[in-house]
């Protein structure tokens, strides 16, 4: 995907504090950090959202929710984080290739705004 700002930060065009890596995903911190830990994980396939997702992405969504609780410890986190996606409009997503936000290392609320 030519115009994707997360492609163009995977192939390293872009700068980006990585905190992972491996054949399937890629993980950074965000760059308007809303926690005291906030790092973004990525398919490093382009996928455009949760919305456009299909079976044959399984692999890399169950590879994701399987990672996050590693990198969360390698971060420092141990009392517990949120994840969250956002997805369209409504959602909030503004940009437009998949990733999981981690939050962590504050207490989060809910609902959210
Ligand atoms: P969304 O609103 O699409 O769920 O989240 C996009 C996230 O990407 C935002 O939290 C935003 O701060 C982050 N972000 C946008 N551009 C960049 C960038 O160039 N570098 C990094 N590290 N994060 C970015
Ligand atoms: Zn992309």
């Amino acid at each position: 995907m030519e115009d994707c700002l997360f492609c163009k930060i995977i192939a390293g065009e872009i700068p980006s504090t990585k905190v992972y890596e491996d054949d399937l995903i890629y993980a950074f911190n965000d760059i308007n950090p809303q926690a005291p830990v906030h790092f973004l994980v990525l398919p490093k396939k382009h996928i455009e959202s949760l919305d456009a997702t299909n079976p044959e992405d399984a692999e890399v969504l169950a590879h994701i929710l399987l990672k996050i609780k590693d990198i969360a410890k390698e971060q420092g986190i141990v009392n517990g984080y949120r994840v969250a996606i956002n997805c369209g409009p409504d959602g909030d997503q503004t940009v437009k290739h998949l990733h999981f936000h981690v939050l962590g290392k504050r207490k989060m609320s809910w609902p959210p705004g």
